[in-house]
């Protein structure tokens, strides 16, 4: 962390402090956010948390979660809080798109802009820079940049839920992702007396009854496996987002039920949103869905999770995919 010092010197006197994540803000994005913010208020900061979209219900447990600014609510409010700012984190994102309007205030602000984040292929937009793309999580490198500021205290209690609940959500409940430093901060979380368990609960055993028939639905009469490629895909169209009442969050987790299958390699949620077809892709192995998003999605990620988005209609995206992906598939055979 050779940009540390440079941190440290920044934050040696109490400053107006915004903190940014990405447009529909995951976990990790809340958790990393919460986490920091709050540090930086016992170290008597002034903070603003802005997003530029809604988050998920499953995260207004959150500490702190109910001041969070969201730009499609109140933009004015999340402008002001930008003109004021003394200095700007970014974290859980890497290039300026992913924040909407806000990309254009963040990219002509003048203030100092630290990134924080693990995504592949960073934008060279800000002046102090942790990006660590083997890190779980954005939130377990906020952990690492407590511990060294202050690496004898040990993390207050609410830091300690957010920072979980980000970990937790980017490694799907620790499943992949994990490494040994991720093990050894839990342990140290926990040895502090860190609830995982009702955490679990509160965020992943929390949905609303429409989520289970929501996923019926798409299970029985919206997927389609392709097993000479290894694909399946799930959609939803219009007709679907009024009928279940899909709402911020509701189709989270869905995409992990094609990945249970043996003869998946490549799972595609297509989800035609209200302004645009949005897509969401997991993979196993080396099969690389950040390159599809990269270069065909206007989107990115991680080799194994990636999101992007389509200008087309549902029908011509999905197309689309099937034109481009037995292109991958043969790359992928090669390697
Ligand atoms: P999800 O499929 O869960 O929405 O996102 C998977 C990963 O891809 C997350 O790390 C998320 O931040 C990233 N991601 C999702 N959508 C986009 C996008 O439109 N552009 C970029 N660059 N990354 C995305
Ligand atoms: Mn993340």
């Amino acid at each position: 962390m050779e940009d540390l010092s440079k941190l440290s010197e920044l934050l040696a006197f109490p400053k107006e402090i915004v903190l940014l994540s990405h447009r529909n803000p995951d976990g990790d994005a809340i958790g990393s956010c919460l986490a920091l913010s709050i540090y930086l208020q016992s170290k008597g900061h002034k903070t603003s948390v802005l997003f530029p979209s809604e988050y998920p219900l499953a995260f207004e447990w959150m500490p702190q979660s109910e001041e969070i600014i969201i730009y499609d609510l109140t933009p004015s409010v999340a402008e002001n809080a930008i003109n004021k700012a003394q200095l700007i984190f970014c974290l859980d994102f890497n290039s300026l798109d992913r924040i909407d309007k806000m990309g254009l205030k963040v990219h002509t602000s003048t203030v100092p802009k630290i990134l924080i984040d693990h995504h592949l292929d960073p934008e060279p937009f800000a002046d102090l820079v942790f990006s660590y793309i083997t890190s779980s999580s954005t939130s377990e490198i906020v952990y690492q940049i407590i511990k060294q500021l202050e690496p004898t205290k040990p993390i207050a209690r609410l830091v300690a839920d957010c920072l979980y609940t980000g970990i937790m959500t980017d490694t799907g409940s620790f499943h992949h992702s994990t490494s040994a430093e991720v093990f050894r901060l839990m342990a140290e979380l926990k040895e502090n007396g860190l609830e995982d368990t009702h955490i679990q609960e509160l965020v992943n055993n929390s949905q609303p009854d429409k989520y289970l028939k929501l996923l019926g639905h798409c299970l029985h009469n919206r997927m389609e496996l392709i097993p000479e490629w290894n694909l399946g895909i799930i959609y939803l169209n219009r007709d679907d987002y009024r009928t279940f009442d899909i709402q911020r969050g509701d189709t989270e987790g869905i995409i992990n039920y094609l990945m249970m299958l043996k003869s998946i390699k490549v799972g595609i949620l297509v989800m035609n949103q209200p302004s645009i077809v949005k897509l969401s892709m997991r993979s196993k192995g080396d099969f690389s869905v950040q390159a599809i998003c990269r270069e065909h999605f206007n989107g990115g990620g991680h080799r194994n999770a990636s999101g992007g988005a389509s200008r087309m209609s549902l029908e011509e995206t999905i197309k689309k995919i099937k034109d481009i992906f037995p292109g991958y598939v043969f790359a992928n055979q090669l390697n």
